[in-house]
């Protein structure tokens, strides 16, 4: 028996969990919000580039090009990284995942995601001004950078298959880019530059915020095991350190471990992982830069964080739980050395994320198939920092009986049969 009882229980207090708390909690529900961090954030969301990306309609595909596929394979492609060792875990989800980037299911997903990607700055600023944290959610933009005439090529198709949807962006020569950043190489000639996406310099600090803002509108933060889940009587219940907790609704919100319960819980889906790293640096002299800058041939981001230039990494395929590697993140060092001014590192080992991906890039928002109560709301890919406030506030929608601003069947888990 629960000693306690709320209206929602929220599992997983990363950028995707705690925004969900707050929707729900905007619609007059009770909520528990439990991780098992005594703090928010202190995983995926900690760890991202600090874009809110409000200009990637366009999901990341897995490579269609033979050539490409082999060079990646290789690990011959700075911008991913292959852990051959997991591959046959991961073979089912990564086949799907190709089979799913072909060019109609792109323009499928291109249009679902549309109307949450162009409004994900929208509700990341209101919740920002609510929970006083304006000063780190900023109008930066962000470039993303050429160094040859091929790099140039991919920047003016990216521009092309963005035209549809509306996506602003403007072209900037040599000059054009040292005026916005002075302090870049000579090997940047060209950028991309998008002027609408926002971009925190401490995202961990703003999921936090919006973590005070859920406790101080009456929300309770408890720290507790996801995986106490059980049925009671009235619904579901948890048990966390302040005891049993129960509630008739709960939400899935583990980003990279939402996979883990869901399947004890005997839903199959063709999850798998992007890991990903950063390593922050000291920049040079007075040398900084003004917003996350993508180095477009070689596949990272360079951003700057309160700690310092944080180089984040592209995608590494291995299972969740392979033990760390710096090989990626290494590699891609001296090519940020030529870009970027930054000095010496500032932590030995770099820190290690989890993207947690569904084959078509989209994220699972909505009921658990079959499971009264349960709710799902993972999955956000290379986006949660962008998507969290969003898909919060279209699960909240969904489970309070708003309509949804936003047609919810392309995120329902069933899609995946
Ligand atoms: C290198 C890198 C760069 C990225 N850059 C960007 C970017 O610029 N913009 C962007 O939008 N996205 C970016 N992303 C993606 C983004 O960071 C993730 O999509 C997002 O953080 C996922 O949020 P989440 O809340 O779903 O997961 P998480 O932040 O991982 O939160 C899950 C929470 O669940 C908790 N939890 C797990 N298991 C249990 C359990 N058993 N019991 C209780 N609690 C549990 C964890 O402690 C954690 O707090 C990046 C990701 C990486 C790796």
């Amino acid at each position: 028996m629960p000693s306690r009882s709320v209206d929602v229980i929220v599992l997983g207090a990363g950028m995707v969990g705690v925004s969900a708390a707050l929707a729900l909690q905007a619609r007059g529900a009770m909520v528990t919000l439990v991780d098992r961090h005594g703090e928010a954030a202190d995983e995926t969301s900690y760890g991202n580039a600090g874009l809110i990306q409000s200009e990637a309609v366009i999901p990341y595909t897995f490579p269609r090009d033979p050539a490409e596929i082999a060079n990646a394979a290789l690990n011959r492609d700075p911008r991913a990284h292959v852990r051959y060792g997991a591959l046959p875990a991961n073979a089912h989800a990564l086949w799907r995942y190709f089979r799913f980037s072909t060019s109609a299911e792109v323009a499928e997903t291109a249009k679902a995601m549309k109307p949450l990607v162009f409004g994900a700055a929208a509700e990341h600023q209101k919740l920002a001004e609510a929970a006083g944290a304006g000063a780190i959610l900023r109008p930066t933009g962000w470039l993303q950078v050429w160094r040859t005439s091929a790099g140039e090529d991919d920047a003016h198709a990216e521009v092309e298959d963005l035209a549809p949807y509306g996506v602003q962006s403007r072209f900037l020569d040599r000059d054009g880019v040292m005026a916005m950043e002075p302090h870049l190489g000579e090997a940047a000639r060209g950028a991309l530059h998008f002027p609408d996406p926002l971009s925190t310099p401490d995202p961990q600090g703003l999921a936090r915020a919006y973590a005070a803002l859920f406790v101080a509108r009456g929300g309770r933060f408890e720290k507790g095991d996801a995986n106490t889940l059980e049925p009671a009587a009235s619904g579901w219940m948890v048990t966390t350190e302040a005891g049993r907790v129960g509630a008739r609704d709960v939400v899935i919100a583990l980003g990279p471990w939402s996979n883990d319960l869901a399947r004890a819980l005997g839903l199959k889906l063709p999850f798998f992982v992007k890991r990903g790293y950063h390593r922050h640096y000291a920049p040079v002299g007075d040398g900084g830069l003004g917003r996350p800058v993508l180095d477009l041939e070689k596949g990272y981001v360079m951003a700057p964080m309160t700690l310092g230039l944080r180089l984040t990494s592209g995608a590494e395929f291995a299972s969740a739980d392979d033990p760390p590697s710096p090989a990626h993140i290494d590699r891609l060092e001296p090519f940020a050395r030529e870009l970027f001014p930054i000095g010496e590192r500032r932590e030995a080992k770099p820190w290690l994320g989890r993207r947690p991906c569904l084959p078509d890039m989209r994220p699972i928002v909505g009921p658990f198939p079959g499971k009264s109560g349960l709710w799902l709301d993972f999955g956000h890919q290379h986006l949660g920092l962008t998507l969290g406030p969003i898909t919060g506030r279209l699960l909240a929608e969904m489970m309070t009986g708003e309509t949804p601003f936003v047609d919810p069947a392309p995120f329902r888990a069933e899609r995946f049969g």
